[in-house]
């Protein structure tokens, strides 16, 4: 099996699954009970912040674990634009994740007004249109700090460093789900309130997420409840899960420069085999991450190549479809034209892959596209 599908989902790792496993058969208290399994609990819970905590650069205090990366969007977006007496404005960009479009979208319904930055033809956003979009009435800039389907790294820190001093009453939420465990993640720096990130893309289980809320920064909860996670995500902890990422956090921390390189070298040995093989495939924006390389076979519709791709055992992703079958909202911004998006095909790496990997998609391509050339 050759799976380079990685900004989908990942393998959880086995570190990983084995602390879930012994969490959900031997150390199964709730944290909030006072007896001693439930003081265990409470320590395994605990232990996993400070894992979390270290992978964000951030204080344990600050980290509250969510089901996913899509509630921790939801919970940052929701509060920081209902706090009341503020203003009516959010910004954000046109290539963000459903995650963040969609909830965006139902505010506007509300009565709230949305900025959509628009990529470059590369998939980058500008810092001088940030610029020009903030508004005295700007309660919330959200965006992602890299691109799930291209790749691309949007300039948090120039934008942190605008919106503060623009509209300092702003709050400024990053959607780093694609970015951890890839690229150094810098709340401070980036005068971060809110840091969005989900399990599943780091090898730990689905079904786990966590929201960094910046150390005074005061919002809502979107649920109530008892009072777990200090009132903002109430619900017994999901501690096998939560005991997993926070494992996996410490895993991809400490390899966190290794694997940037080994990655490197396969998307190096990717465009090589491109180059050499497929001169004629052309590059979907210009992927700042070596994990995301986003590319168009034109000719080739992008849902056939992937079938005869899976025959090979070989898994990628389209770049053209969404659940749906629409259009990917990210190649239109980027205003590709519809045989560029129509053949668009997504691989994604993790430092599992291997050269072989690489190879087995190479000659998959070969003969899936010549094959479709010929029909
Ligand atoms: N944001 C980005 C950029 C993503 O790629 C994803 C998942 O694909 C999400 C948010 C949602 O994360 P989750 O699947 O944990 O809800």
């Amino acid at each position: 099996m050759h799976y380079l599908d990685h900004a989908a989902t990942t393998a959880v790792l086995p570190e990983a699954a084995a602390i879930a496993c012994k969490v959900m058969t031997e150390q199964f208290g709730n944290p909030s009970s006072v007896h001693k399994m439930g003081i265990e609990a409470s320590g395994i819970l605990e232990h996993a912040r400070k894992q979390v905590a270290a992978i964000l650069n951030a204080d344990p205090s600050e980290i509250t674990f969510t089901s996913c990366g899509t509630e921790a969007t939801n919970t940052a977006i929701f509060g920081a634009c209902r706090r009341k007496g503020r203003g009516k404005h959010i910004i954000t960009t046109a290539i963000e994740h459903s995650a963040t479009l969609n909830t965006v979208r139902h505010l506007e319904q509300e009565g709230f007004e949305v900025t959509y930055l628009q990529p470059d033809a590369d998939g980058h956003i500008s810092v001088d249109d940030l610029r020009a979009a903030i508004r005295p009435d700007t309660v919330l800039l959200t965006c992602m700090l890299a691109n799930n389907e291209v790749g691309t790294l949007l300039p948090v820190k120039e934008f942190g460093k605008i919106l503060k001093k623009e509209a300092p009453n702003a709050l400024f939420h990053i959607d780093a789900v694609q970015g951890l465990a890839r690229v150094p993640i810098k709340p401070k720096l980036w005068n971060a309130d809110f840091i969005s990130v989900s399990g599943h893309k780091i090898g730990a289980p689905k079904g786990i997420g966590a929201l960094y809320i910046k150390k005074g920064v005061r919002i809502q909860p979107l649920m109530l409840g008892g009072g777990q996670e200090r009132g903002m995500r109430p619900g017994t902890e999901a501690l096998p899960n939560i005991a997993a990422f926070g494992e996996a956090c410490r895993l991809r921390l400490a390899q966190m420069d290794d694997n940037y390189t080994k990655v490197e070298a396969l998307c190096a040995q990717l465009k090589e085999g491109i180059a050499a093989r497929f001169p004629w495939a052309v590059y979907n924006g210009k992927s700042d991450m070596p994990h995301v390389v986003n590319l168009s076979f034109p000719g080739c519709k992008s849902e056939v190549l992937l079938r005869v791709l899976e025959m090979h055992d070989v898994y990628v992703s389209s770049g053209s479809a969404c659940a749906k079958g629409k259009a990917s909202h990210v190649l239109a911004a980027m205003k590709l034209d519809h045989t560029r998006i129509d053949s668009a095909l997504r691989i994604s790496f993790a430092p599992s892959n291997t050269p072989e990997d690489v190879e087995a998609l190479l000659d998959a391509l070969e003969e899936g596209t010549k094959r479709l050339k010929r029909e």
